[in-house]
């Protein structure tokens, strides 16, 4: 039963709709924000407050960030491994930051080919990667491993056409894996992508 009175009760719901976070989860959340109010709740609202004035989608390749070309956009160095990675969305982008990629920029589609779900080539970011492009010696398609991931990435090759070096990511055993525990799918691919060491 909800408790604590409306305003309390609606930011359980708007946390509740997060992701990775259900109605369970945001009612801990929020008891704990109430908690420690002055070390956890005020700040978190004023980080929110600033966030929301602050924060911008990049015109050129689709990252959140606060200016508008990116800070990776407007990094003249990033150009210089002319390689261009296309990823379905900007938590994509910002994993592979993690990992270090190197002087790489990127490409933010915004999702990806999905008839079941109503989306189409005008959906996504699309006509600025083929204006983008030429500028670069080699575009990494950077798709999930799912069927729709798939299907954009074949999408995109055959618009980007058989002058354009087109890659993607290895699919295979992630590292740590053990291969008993690998489905039939990942072990096949992994077998077919073997690499000479
Ligand atoms: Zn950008």
């Amino acid at each position: 039963m909800p408790s604590g009175g409306p305003e309390i009760e609606q930011l359980i719901q708007l946390l509740a709709r997060l992701p990775g976070l259900g109605p369970r989860s945001a009612r801990r959340a929020v008891l704990h924000l109430i908690k420690k109010k002055e070390q956890l709740m005020l700040p978190l609202s004023a980080a929110l407050d600033r966030a929301v004035v602050a924060v911008k989608s990049c015109e050129v390749c689709g990252n959140i960030d606060t200016v508008s070309p990116c800070s990776i956009c407007s990094d003249p160095r990033r150009g210089d491994s002319g390689i261009l990675i296309v990823v379905e969305d900007v938590a994509d982008l910002w994993a592979l930051e993690r990992a270090s990629p190197g002087q790489v920029r990127y490409h933010v589609l915004g999702g990806v080919l999905s008839p079941l779900d109503g989306v189409g080539p005008d959906d996504l970011n699309l006509e600025m990667l083929i204006s983008r492009a030429p500028d670069y010696s080699e575009i990494v398609l950077a798709m999930n491993a799912t069927v729709d991931g798939q299907t954009t990435a074949h999408y995109i090759t055959d618009r980007l056409g058989p002058g354009t070096k087109v890659t993607r990511l290895a699919h295979g055993v992630p590292i740590g894996g053990e291969l008993d525990y690998l489905d039939e799918g990942t072990l096949s691919q992994a077998l077919r992508a073997r690499t000479q060491i």
